[in-house]
Protein backbone atom coordinates (compact mmCIF):
# COMPACT_ATOMS: atom_id res chain seq x y z
CA UNK A 1 0.00 0.00 0.00
CA UNK A 2 1.72 2.85 -0.84
CA UNK A 3 0.38 5.96 1.55
CA UNK A 4 -0.70 9.62 1.04
CA UNK A 5 2.13 10.75 2.83
CA UNK A 6 6.01 10.52 3.04
CA UNK A 7 7.16 13.21 4.85
CA UNK A 8 5.33 15.98 7.01
CA UNK A 9 7.18 19.48 7.62
CA UNK A 10 7.06 21.60 10.64
CA UNK A 11 7.63 25.35 10.47
CA UNK A 12 9.50 26.95 13.59
CA UNK A 13 8.29 30.18 14.73
CA UNK A 14 4.73 30.46 16.06
CA UNK A 15 4.48 26.79 15.01
CA UNK A 16 6.58 25.10 17.56
CA UNK A 17 7.83 27.74 20.14
CA UNK A 18 6.93 31.08 20.76
CA UNK A 19 8.77 33.92 18.60
CA UNK A 20 6.45 36.78 17.65
CA UNK A 21 5.14 37.53 21.16
CA UNK A 22 8.85 38.15 21.80
CA UNK A 23 9.00 40.45 19.12
CA UNK A 24 5.58 43.12 20.36
CA UNK A 25 7.74 42.53 23.65
CA UNK A 26 10.77 44.18 22.31
CA UNK A 27 8.52 46.93 20.07
CA UNK A 28 6.86 47.81 23.01
CA UNK A 29 10.35 48.62 24.84
CA UNK A 30 11.10 50.75 21.88
CA UNK A 31 8.17 52.49 21.96
CA UNK A 32 8.42 53.19 25.81
CA UNK A 33 12.08 54.32 25.00
CA UNK A 34 11.42 57.04 22.38
CA UNK A 35 8.00 58.16 24.12
CA UNK A 36 9.38 61.59 24.42
CA UNK A 37 10.03 61.50 20.88
CA UNK A 38 7.78 60.13 18.86
CA UNK A 39 3.88 58.57 18.99
CA UNK A 40 3.69 54.94 19.36
CA UNK A 41 1.90 55.01 16.32
CA UNK A 42 4.22 56.54 14.21
CA UNK A 43 6.50 54.96 15.75
CA UNK A 44 5.16 51.77 14.71
CA UNK A 45 4.31 52.91 10.97
CA UNK A 46 8.14 54.15 10.32
CA UNK A 47 9.48 50.84 11.87
CA UNK A 48 7.48 48.78 9.73
CA UNK A 49 7.96 50.63 6.80
CA UNK A 50 12.27 50.69 7.46
CA UNK A 51 11.47 46.80 8.24
CA UNK A 52 9.96 46.29 4.67
CA UNK A 53 12.57 47.89 2.94
CA UNK A 54 15.54 46.20 4.55
CA UNK A 55 13.92 42.56 4.86
CA UNK A 56 15.66 42.25 1.75
CA UNK A 57 18.74 43.76 2.65
CA UNK A 58 19.13 42.06 6.18
CA UNK A 59 16.87 39.15 5.53
CA UNK A 60 14.30 37.89 8.50
CA UNK A 61 15.40 37.82 12.02
CA UNK A 62 16.10 39.62 15.35
CA UNK A 63 19.18 41.46 14.00
CA UNK A 64 17.70 42.53 10.98
CA UNK A 65 14.60 43.83 13.38
CA UNK A 66 17.55 45.39 16.03
CA UNK A 67 19.22 47.46 13.00
CA UNK A 68 15.84 48.39 11.73
CA UNK A 69 14.81 49.54 15.39
CA UNK A 70 18.08 52.01 15.06
CA UNK A 71 17.48 52.92 11.68
CA UNK A 72 14.22 54.14 12.62
CA UNK A 73 15.05 55.29 16.21
CA UNK A 74 17.68 57.90 13.95
CA UNK A 75 14.74 58.59 11.77
CA UNK A 76 12.56 60.02 14.43
CA UNK A 77 14.90 61.73 15.92
CA UNK A 78 16.20 64.05 13.12
CA UNK A 79 19.32 62.47 14.43
CA UNK A 80 19.47 63.45 17.48
CA UNK A 81 19.26 60.32 19.06
CA UNK A 82 21.87 59.59 21.92
CA UNK A 83 24.42 57.21 22.25
CA UNK A 84 22.70 55.47 25.02
CA UNK A 85 19.70 55.09 23.49
CA UNK A 86 21.46 53.30 20.32
CA UNK A 87 23.01 51.22 23.00
CA UNK A 88 19.71 49.99 25.41
CA UNK A 89 18.39 49.71 21.60
CA UNK A 90 21.07 46.77 21.22
CA UNK A 91 20.41 45.26 24.52
CA UNK A 92 16.62 45.23 23.46
CA UNK A 93 17.53 42.60 20.16
CA UNK A 94 19.88 41.10 22.68
CA UNK A 95 17.42 40.43 25.16
CA UNK A 96 15.47 38.70 22.76
CA UNK A 97 18.25 36.71 21.47
CA UNK A 98 18.94 35.01 24.47
CA UNK A 99 15.44 35.01 25.54
CA UNK A 100 14.20 31.39 26.17
CA UNK A 101 12.28 29.08 23.57
CA UNK A 102 8.86 28.32 25.38
CA UNK A 103 7.49 25.62 23.00
CA UNK A 104 3.79 25.92 22.08
CA UNK A 105 1.22 23.58 23.88
CA UNK A 106 0.65 20.37 22.46
CA UNK A 107 4.00 20.29 20.25
CA UNK A 108 5.74 17.70 21.46
CA UNK A 109 3.40 15.06 21.55
CA UNK A 110 2.10 15.79 18.22
CA UNK A 111 6.27 15.28 17.39
CA UNK A 112 5.90 12.07 19.11
CA UNK A 113 2.91 10.67 17.63
CA UNK A 114 4.05 10.93 14.19
CA UNK A 115 8.07 9.88 14.48
CA UNK A 116 8.54 6.92 13.14
CA UNK A 117 5.82 6.92 10.66
CA UNK A 118 6.80 9.92 8.74
CA UNK A 119 10.22 11.75 7.68
CA UNK A 120 10.00 14.85 10.23
CA UNK A 121 11.08 18.06 8.79
CA UNK A 122 11.71 21.39 10.42
CA UNK A 123 11.47 23.95 7.84
CA UNK A 124 12.17 27.70 9.52
CA UNK A 125 13.39 30.68 7.96
CA UNK A 126 15.58 33.73 9.27
CA UNK A 127 18.75 33.80 10.37
CA UNK A 128 20.95 31.11 10.42
CA UNK A 129 22.89 31.94 13.71
CA UNK A 130 19.84 32.55 15.74
CA UNK A 131 17.61 29.79 14.30
CA UNK A 132 20.11 27.12 15.40
CA UNK A 133 20.53 28.10 18.30
CA UNK A 134 16.48 27.77 18.96
CA UNK A 135 16.17 24.83 17.24
CA UNK A 136 18.95 23.69 20.02
CA UNK A 137 17.24 25.11 22.87
CA UNK A 138 13.96 23.66 21.87
CA UNK A 139 15.72 20.31 22.84
CA UNK A 140 12.85 19.18 19.57
CA UNK A 141 16.27 18.55 17.19
CA UNK A 142 16.45 14.90 17.55
CA UNK A 143 12.95 13.95 16.92
CA UNK A 144 13.22 15.67 13.09
CA UNK A 145 14.97 13.28 10.34
CA UNK A 146 15.56 17.16 8.09
CA UNK A 147 16.02 20.05 9.36
CA UNK A 148 16.70 23.50 6.80
CA UNK A 149 16.94 26.30 7.88
CA UNK A 150 16.11 29.04 4.70
CA UNK A 151 16.30 32.49 4.02
CA UNK A 152 12.84 32.67 2.69
CA UNK A 153 10.16 30.43 1.99
CA UNK A 154 9.03 30.77 -1.76
CA UNK A 155 8.32 27.50 -3.91
CA UNK A 156 11.64 27.58 -5.64
CA UNK A 157 13.73 27.00 -2.06
CA UNK A 158 10.73 24.49 -0.85
CA UNK A 159 11.08 22.87 -4.08
CA UNK A 160 15.00 22.89 -4.06
CA UNK A 161 14.64 21.35 -0.01
CA UNK A 162 12.42 18.46 -1.28
CA UNK A 163 14.36 17.89 -4.49
CA UNK A 164 18.05 17.77 -2.12
CA UNK A 165 15.39 14.87 0.18
CA UNK A 166 13.92 13.06 -2.63
CA UNK A 167 10.38 13.93 -1.59
CA UNK A 168 7.70 13.92 -3.90
CA UNK A 169 5.58 17.25 -3.66
CA UNK A 170 2.58 14.95 -3.93
CA UNK A 171 3.77 13.20 -0.89
CA UNK A 172 4.91 16.09 1.29
CA UNK A 173 2.20 18.16 4.01
CA UNK A 174 3.88 21.10 5.64
CA UNK A 175 2.37 22.29 8.69
CA UNK A 176 2.41 26.07 10.12
CA UNK A 177 1.06 29.36 10.92
CA UNK A 178 1.87 31.34 8.27
CA UNK A 179 -0.09 31.49 4.87
CA UNK A 180 2.30 33.45 2.77
CA UNK A 181 4.98 31.28 4.03
CA UNK A 182 4.24 27.65 4.75
CA UNK A 183 0.62 27.55 2.76
CA UNK A 184 0.51 29.34 -0.76
CA UNK A 185 4.21 28.07 -1.76
CA UNK A 186 3.78 24.11 -0.99
CA UNK A 187 0.08 24.50 -2.62
CA UNK A 188 1.91 26.25 -5.55
CA UNK A 189 4.55 22.80 -5.75
CA UNK A 190 1.17 20.45 -5.93
CA UNK A 191 2.07 19.55 -2.17
CA UNK A 192 -0.22 19.95 0.83
CA UNK A 193 -0.80 22.75 3.69
CA UNK A 194 -2.22 22.53 7.02
CA UNK A 195 -2.33 26.20 8.91
CA UNK A 196 -2.27 26.19 12.65
CA UNK A 197 -3.02 29.91 13.32
CA UNK A 198 -0.92 32.16 16.03
CA UNK A 199 -2.61 34.57 17.84
CA UNK A 200 -0.22 37.18 16.55
CA UNK A 201 1.06 37.61 12.68
CA UNK A 202 3.66 40.19 11.99
CA UNK A 203 2.31 42.66 9.23
CA UNK A 204 4.82 41.27 6.22
CA UNK A 205 3.10 37.70 6.64
CA UNK A 206 0.30 38.55 6.59
CA UNK A 207 -1.71 36.91 3.45
CA UNK A 208 -5.60 35.69 1.63
CA UNK A 209 -5.77 31.85 2.60
CA UNK A 210 -6.78 29.94 -0.38
CA UNK A 211 -10.65 29.54 -0.41
CA UNK A 212 -10.73 26.17 -1.56
CA UNK A 213 -8.14 23.67 -2.18
CA UNK A 214 -8.43 19.85 -1.68
CA UNK A 215 -4.56 19.92 -0.16
CA UNK A 216 -5.18 23.02 2.51
CA UNK A 217 -6.77 22.68 6.30
CA UNK A 218 -6.85 25.10 8.93
CA UNK A 219 -6.71 23.75 11.93
CA UNK A 220 -7.30 25.04 15.41
CA UNK A 221 -3.77 23.48 17.03
CA UNK A 222 -0.82 22.07 16.28
CA UNK A 223 -2.78 18.76 18.55
CA UNK A 224 -4.75 17.89 15.21
CA UNK A 225 -1.84 17.03 12.85
CA UNK A 226 -1.86 13.83 13.77
CA UNK A 227 -5.60 13.17 13.22
CA UNK A 228 -5.52 14.53 10.02
CA UNK A 229 -2.05 12.57 8.74
CA UNK A 230 -4.49 9.60 9.95
CA UNK A 231 -7.35 10.49 7.88
CA UNK A 232 -5.14 11.30 4.92
CA UNK A 233 -3.38 7.92 5.08
CA UNK A 234 -7.15 6.23 5.77
CA UNK A 235 -5.82 4.32 8.88
CA UNK A 236 -7.87 6.48 11.30
MG1 LIG B 1 6.10 30.74 11.62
Amino acid sequence: VTRVLDAIAFDGDDTLWHNEGLFSMTQERFRALLADWVSPEELDARLLETERENVAVYGYGVKGFTLSMIESAIEVTNGNVDADTIYRILSFGKDQLRHPVELLPGVEATIDALAGRYRLMLITKGDLFDQESKIARSGLADHFDVIEVVHEKEPDIYRRVLRRNTIDPAQFLMVGNSVRSDVLPVLELGGRAALVPYHLTWELEVAEPPREHDGYWELEHISQVPELVARLDGDG
